[in-house]
């Protein structure tokens, strides 16, 4: 399909870093309301005139693939309350040079929808699951739902997404002492547990000081519970590091943004679900896509943004711990 497409010039930033990986934000909106990410009663939403449309998110998709774009990820928000995401999945698998279509949810709908998405081109899924305690579940996501998870995950690799990662949040005195029982799921099934540090964002600055535990501090607790080999990071977009117990099918891996950043080797760009492409997510470097392409804008358009926005992206961002990120209540706004 690569070969169909018009050759021309892939994006590359000021920093030479070839950028060819989107992030797609298709609802601010959630079901859960974990700790660390928004307040129990929500966010104000962006209203729904100006969410981007599939047809809408398609043509910025159809451009970005022109200028090197392969691979995508539909994130929010949780990108499964946005009925009929398969049909977005199915206008996206059809672009020439989009290769690789991933979802990044919390599992709770996945279970009736993962064949759906299947058949309509979603090729791989991060599953996001803080603790295997249905007590905790409900304390950390201040909703319940372990089970649908659990049923999520086993349905993603039944109708044979793969890989499946599956996305942890390590807080200390909260579920950092299940470490443990992440590690034995890898025994046990072919997923691929990313433990990730809390970051900041408006919503969690006192948390995110107080639980923040180090990814050197998971790893070297991974490597307490057994002998650790280095792995490739499966289907490898990703900024973790990787590694797997003797014969495990699945692997653990440590995500840092913050203890060791992964700004140098940066590929991506994320778009907003009212359409803002930023370029960093601790940056306030934002381009708005939405009011060209509805004032008529074409494809040529947005392809001239994409390109100068390559000119705006950030060399790395500047966050320390205890820092908020500027313009970012949380994550859901902009997709994690
Ligand atoms: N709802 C989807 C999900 O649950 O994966 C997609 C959006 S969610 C914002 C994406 C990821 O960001 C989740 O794994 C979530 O745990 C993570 N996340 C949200 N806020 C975070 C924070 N402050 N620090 C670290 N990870 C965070």
């Amino acid at each position: 399909m690569i070969d169909l497409i018009e050759q021309v010039e892939p994006l590359v930033d000021a920093f030479r870093r070839p950028i060819t990986y989107l992030r797609i934000s298709v609802t601010d909106r959630c079901n859960l309301r974990c700790v660390y990410c928004m307040p129990e009663a929500g966010l104000p939403w962006i209203p729904k005139p100006d969410i981007l449309s599939f047809e809408e998110i398609e043509a910025i998709v159809r451009a970005a693939a022109k200028v090197g774009v392969r691979s995508v990820r539909l994130t929010g928000g949780e990108p499964l309350i946005r009925r009929d995401l398969d049909r977005l999945v199915a206008k996206l698998a059809a672009i020439p040079g989009i290769a690789d279509i991933a979802l990044s949810t919390n599992g709770l709908l996945l279970g009736q929808q993962a064949q759906a998405l299947r058949d309509a081109g979603l090729t791989r899924a991060n599953i996001s699951l803080d603790t295997l305690r249905e007590d905790r579940f409900t304390a950390i996501a201040r909703r319940s739902g372990l089970e649908k998870v659990l049923d999520g995950i086993d349905a993603a690799i039944a109708v044979g997404l793969s890989p499946i990662k599956i996305n942890t949040v390590v807080m200390r005195g909260s579920n950092d002492d299940e470490l443990e029982d992440f590690a034995k799921l890898t025994r046990e099934r072919a997923v691929h547990v990313r433990f990730i540090e809390v970051m900041p964002v408006e919503e969690n600055v006192g948390l995110q000081r107080d639980a923040w535990v180090s990814s050197d501090e998971v790893l070297e607790r991974l490597r307490a519970l057994g002998e650790l080999h280095p792995v490739p990071n499966p289907h490898g977009n990703g900024p973790a590091r990787t590694f797997a117990y003797d014969g495990a099918p699945g692997s653990v891996g440590v995500i840092s943004p913050l203890a060791h950043d992964y700004c140098e080797t940066c590929n991506r760009v994320r778009l907003s679900a009212d359409g803002r492409l930023k370029l960093c997510l601790f940056g306030d470097h934002l381009i708005d896509l939405r009011t060209p392409l509805r004032s008529g804008g074409g494809e040529d358009a947005i392809v001239a943004l994409l390109r100068g926005a390559m000119h705006v992206k950030p060399e790395r961002h500047h966050l320390a711990l205890g820092e908020t990120a500027s313009v970012m209540r949380a994550f859901s706004e902009i997709g994690g």
